[in-house]
């Protein structure tokens, strides 16, 4: 088969190709494999709740059942969830959003697609952007997403110690640079691996490097503000017309319906729908229809931060206190601060063995963690030993089989001192 530098670019062995094969693999063997790798959401019953009578209505109703797979909706998206959403959105914060400000994509993933490869790449005259990472480590599913190479540029974090076995990632903005060959800011708040929130002081600097350089700041909201609100320390949810807000309703407990939603300029909307025309012909209404009752009523916000933040926040709590209680000061290790999303970031400094090692150990012995030196997109290759220090763990799932996962690691990285 011969392929085009696009179709050799995507097709090309990508980190989270591998990632998910690994993972799909494994739970594919069929063997009891403690899931602490992946990105999946857990089972809220409170949300199954809802979301079950909301569907049961509208098949009983055979007008929302025709909208809901009879109809392609715009490009745009679906229109009702779309004025709905904004209507919520002007009340809660008074942000003024139209219509316009707001489209759907097949989940967020998609948007970052588009919006990296519109911001980025070749613009011609020999101009190549890039965009701009501020805090490394970031979303693994970002790595691959430029059609152009070397889409990204990332920096380094400043680290911080918050407790005897906490630490927290903070921007380096000596070390930011944003050049004319920056084409977007791109920041997830809070980040996919790390739990980190970026605080509102870093939010606030970074908007005004975008201003002053009339470039997009990129935020990337899956897990947060104003839902689904994955956070443990407070955000304060921002918009305006120097920020992309991408939000997505998978977190919430929907990722099937593949639902993502970007806010910005009318022109950006516009911009972004055109391509969704073109590469998607419309999105699907699934997510939108299932969700619009619960931003009519608001019940979207309260759900996320009555319900779908603390059934998280306890399982965070859970897992780290596992964990401690298991390793105690038996070794030099820390989790950064977990501010929000679904994950720990555990960091052994000096460990004898690589992260990817660890990995391999850890499956062998039936838990599945994810390597944290797959998280530097941007970073060039260094000799920054961190990288390949730490280790992401999900902890979505079953508090018991978390907590054995838990266990499990803590006694694996004991074992690897033992031998060492
Ligand atoms: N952004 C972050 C930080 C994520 O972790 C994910 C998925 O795990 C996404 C975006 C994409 O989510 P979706 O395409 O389901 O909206």
């Amino acid at each position: 088969m011969k392929l085009s530098a696009f179709g050799r670019k995507f097709t090309a062995d990508a980190g989270i190709t591998s990632l998910m094969d690994d993972l799909g693999n494994a739970l594919a063997s069929g063997d009891d494999m403690i899931m602490m790798g992946g990105g999946n959401p857990g089972q809220v019953p409170e949300m199954q709740h809802r979301l079950t009578e909301i569907l049961t209505d509208m098949t009983r109703d055979p007008e929302a059942m025709n909208r809901l797979v009879g109809i392609y909706d715009p490009p745009q998206g679906e229109k009702q969830f779309i004025a709905s959403l904004a209507t919520l959105l002007n009340r809660e914060y008074g942000w003024e959003l139209g219509e316009e400000n707001i489209a759907l994509t097949n989940g967020s993933q998609a948007a970052f697609f588009m919006l990296f490869n519109m911001f980025g790449g070749d613009f011609g005259e020999g101009v190549h952007k890039h965009i701009l990472l501020p805090l490394a480590p970031e979303y693994i599913g970002y790595a691959d997403a430029g059609i152009a190479p070397e889409l990204f540029r990332a920096v380094e974090p400043e680290i911080s110690f918050t407790g005897a076995h906490e630490f927290k990632y903070r921007v380096d903005f000596d070390a930011v640079e944003v050049t004319g060959e920056t084409g977007a800011i791109c920041v997830s708040r809070p980040t996919n691996p790390t739990g980190n929130v970026v605080t509102d002081e870093e939010m606030a600097r970074l908007e005004q490097l975008a201003r002053s350089h009339d470039i997009p700041l990129i935020v990337d909201g899956a897990y947060g503000t104003p839902f689904p609100s994955l956070l443990y320390v407070d955000a304060r949810p921002r918009w305006n017309e120097q920020i992309v807000l991408c939000l997505s309703l998978s977190k919430l407990g929907l990722p099937a319906a593949r639902t993502g939603i970007v806010i910005a300029a009318p022109e950006i909307i516009k911009a972004l729908s055109g391509i969704n025309a073109i590469m998607n012909l419309a999105t699907g209404s699934f997510g939108a229809m299932l969700a619009e009752p619960l931003v009519k009523s608001g019940e979207i916000l309260s759900l996320s931060r009555e319900v779908v933040c603390p059934f998280y926040h306890a399982k965070m709590k859970r897992a780290v206190q596992v964990f401690t209680d298991a390793l105690g000061d038996d070794c030099r290790w820390y989790v950064h601060k977990p501010e929000g999303a679904m994950f720990l970031w555990l960091w052994f400094p000096d460990l004898p063995v690589s992260s990817l090692e660890l990995y391999q150990r850890l499956k062998r012995r039936g838990v599945l963690v994810v390597s944290g030196h797959y998280f530097f997109p941007g970073l060039p290759e260094n000799d920054w030993r961190h990288r390949h220090e730490c280790i992401r763990v999900t902890y979505s799932q079953d508090d018991d089989r978390v907590a054995a996962g838990m266990r499990l690691i803590a006694d694996e990285v004991r074992n690897i001192w033992a031998e060492h």
